[in-house]
């Protein structure tokens, strides 16, 4: 079967279903055969690998997975793609389609199913309205998993790899580095999608960690300790804290720790790295 990775072809499969685009499910479909390929070399799958992608669309990459892998399973929201997708991914009997919302999915059920509890490989054009929950449930699940190459947003790529001091410094860097080492892959323009969205994106590659690289007493107490730091960026480290009520801490305690790290007690939470962040929620949650 020919490559959907053009307009000609996706545009004559979604004809001859008379499928509506739904913006609301982030329906931007990939139609550059070198981005195709870019991304699957980027997520380096082989015969033993099971994949699992989020959100296939029309199966134009899922047919490229399935030729390498051992095992897809590609979970599709839209029931009116499940019907395409039956179509497209005819000659490969490796792929398990899964019509569901993949935040209501249970992963690890998945995991155990397809592949015995082993790690698996995540590879996704993932809808842009839902990345960082997606991203979030995949770690803080503690779902088996080897490695995430994923095509965003360029903006959230840059936030993902960010370091403190600069102004896409964030939670979301925290948790993607606390679990996995970020990779940029290539940048894509907005012309190798149909329809094409309003914004630039960018190929990256999570590759978990075994052990992350600091060590806490609870990570949930980290999380929460970073979260707070955030979430008032123009305030300052100790105020962000103290009105976090469920960190149960109060300001002389912070100021003490701080002064404890060589830390001044006007910080801000967006110069701290990840190491000073566990160190932190180490001494506060003790
Ligand atoms: N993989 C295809 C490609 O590269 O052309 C489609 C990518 S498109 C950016 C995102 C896909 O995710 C769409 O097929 C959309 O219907 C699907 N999707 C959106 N929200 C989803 C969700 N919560 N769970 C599963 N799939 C979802």
């Amino acid at each position: 079967m020919e490559s959907l990775g053009n307009a000609r072809n996706t545009i004559e499969i979604l004809q001859k279903y008379n499928f509506r685009l739904q913006k609301k499910f982030g329906q931007n479909f990939l139609i550059d055969n070198n981005i195709l390929e870019k991304i699957i070399d980027a997520a380096q799958v082989t015969q033993e690998d099971c994949v699992l992608e989020i959100g296939p669309g029309i199966g134009t990459m899922t047919r490229c997975l399935a030729e390498r892998a051992k095992k897809v399973v590609a979970v599709e929201i839209d029931k009116n793609l499940i019907p395409i997708l039956q179509e497209t991914l005819m000659d490969h009997p490796n792929v398990t389609v899964v019509h569901s919302d993949i935040l209501k999915v249970d992963i690890n059920h998945i995991v155990e199913e397809e592949n015995g509890g082993r790690p698996i490989k995540v590879v996704a054009n993932l809808p842009y309205y839902i990345t960082t929950p997606i991203i979030m449930a995949l770690f803080e699940n503690h779902i088996a998993i080897q490695s995430i190459t994923i095509m965003v947003q360029k903006e959230v790529a840059d936030r993902m790899q960010a370091g403190p001091g600069s102004k896409d410094y964030g939670a979301l860097s925290l948790a993607v580095q606390y679990y996995a080492k970020p990779e940029v892959i290539t940048k894509v323009p907005a012309s190798c999608f149909m329809p094409k969205p309003n914004v630039d994106s960018t190929v990256i590659r999570l590759t978990k960690y075994e052990k992350p690289p600091v060590e806490v007493k609870s990570e949930a107490y980290l999380f929460a300790v970073i979260r707070a730091s955030f979430n008032q960026r123009r305030k300052t480290l100790v105020n962000g804290l103290v009105n976090a009520d469920k960190l149960g801490v109060n300001k002389e305690k912070i100021i003490e720790i701080l002064g404890q790290m060589g830390l001044p007690p006007a910080m801000r939470g967006e110069a701290l790295t990840l190491a000073q962040f566990a160190e932190l929620s180490n001494a506060l949650c003790s």
